[in-house]
């Protein structure tokens, strides 16, 4: 292995993750997967086990984090990323954001390695300011349920800033708009592994609240390019990266039933506390720094998923 780069990726048996270990290897890098399986799936890494280039380590982040060797690059993306799962986990999403990415920084510090923290549109809370920049500081609820998930990744934020101006780390952050594709768990909870569930077993497509909320939703392998990028730029300053692409959950429910030929209806359940009204990325900063721009637009991106979770 003389010779190839080391990249770190927590979180690497995720949804993600997976495809970052995968885009890693592809470009011959040697891949270190931490990952405690909290909600993450070995199915994601399994063609990978015998890769001489993988190595996956079963650990909580949230603990020391002990690896020998060099180490080049540190992806943290360890935590729960669904509501239902941060919902169920509070605590360890907390302590994954807080001190996961302590330990993460201190690994990447130990080993002089460049470090890449995923962050999140939820920075931005239930904005007010549309669509969202990132000189925006957001509009969180810090005691409502979902503030174990926003203000973990905001103290995330808050402590790379702080390695990289006093340790003089080379930090970036990513703050992700919603992505989707394949490697969901079908019962993550998110919308769109919810609705393509509910299609493919013709059961109700459920609506929270009137279906008026909007989100934009980035395909993996746009998402994972614009990341490969960020990561060997010389930004440190968060970069969002999404598909300004914006859609109501309700024309959202009615392109996955037109798609996937279903015999399902729509109902209307109750709106969870703090949902955001609405969510689109300005990709400005990273169309100019970065030269990226989604590809993949909703109905191509939804084609090749809900393909994916027929054939599981
Ligand atoms: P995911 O749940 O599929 O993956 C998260 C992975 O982290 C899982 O494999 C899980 O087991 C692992 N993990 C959690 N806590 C851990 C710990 N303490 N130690 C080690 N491993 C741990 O979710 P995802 O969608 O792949 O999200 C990955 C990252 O991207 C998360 O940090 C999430 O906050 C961020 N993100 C994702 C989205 C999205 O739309 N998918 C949007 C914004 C931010
Ligand atoms: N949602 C929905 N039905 C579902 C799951 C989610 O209407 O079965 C809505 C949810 O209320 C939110 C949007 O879809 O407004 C996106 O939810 P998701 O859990 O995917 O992520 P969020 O963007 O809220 O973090």
């Amino acid at each position: 292995m003389a010779g190839k780069k080391t990249v770190v990726i927590t979180g690497g048996a995720g949804f993600l993750g997976s495809h970052l270990c995968d885009q890693f290897i592809a470009d011959g890098l040697k891949v270190i997967c931490v990952d405690n399986l909290i909600t993450g799936n070995l199915n994601n890494i399994k063609h990978l086990e015998k890769n001489k280039s993988f190595e996956f380590v079963k650990h909580d982040v949230s603990k020391e984090i002990k690896l020998p060797g060099k180490v080049d690059y540190v992806m943290h993306f360890a935590s729960p990323a669904s509501p239902v799962d941060y919902l169920k986990y509070p605590i360890p999403t907390l302590k994954v954001g807080s001190l996961g990415t302590h330990n993460t920084l201190g690994l990447a510090k130990l080993k002089k390695a460049r470090f890449l923290m995923a962050s999140t549109s939820e920075v931005y809370g239930d904005p007010e300011v549309h669509p969202q920049k990132e000189d925006y500081w957001g509009h969180v609820n810090p005691v409502g349920p979902r503030g174990c998930y926003d203000e973990a990744k905001r103290f995330a934020e808050a402590i790379v800033m702080g390695y990289h101006r006093y340790h003089k780390i080379d930090t970036k952050i990513v703050r992700i708009f919603n992505t989707y594709g394949p490697r969901m768990r079908i019962n993550d909870g998110r919308v769109v592994p919810n609705f393509i569930y509910q299609a493919l077993h013709n059961k109700p497509i459920t609506v929270y609240g009137k279906g008026n909320q909007t989100r934009s939703f980035c395909y993996y392998s746009d998402l994972r390019d614009g990341i490969i990028k960020l990561l060997y730029s010389d930004v440190n300053t968060p970069v969002n990266i999404g598909n300004p692409g914006e859609f109501t959950i309700l024309e959202f429910a009615q392109l996955v039933i037109k798609m996937s030929g279903t015999k399902s209806k729509i109902v209307y359940k109750p709106l969870p506390t703090d949902d955001p009204k609405q969510r689109q990325p300005d990709i400005s900063k990273a169309k100019k720094h970065l030269k990226w721009k989604p590809k993949v637009d909703l109905e191509q991106g939804l084609k090749e998923t809900i393909q994916w979770f027929k054939n599981q």
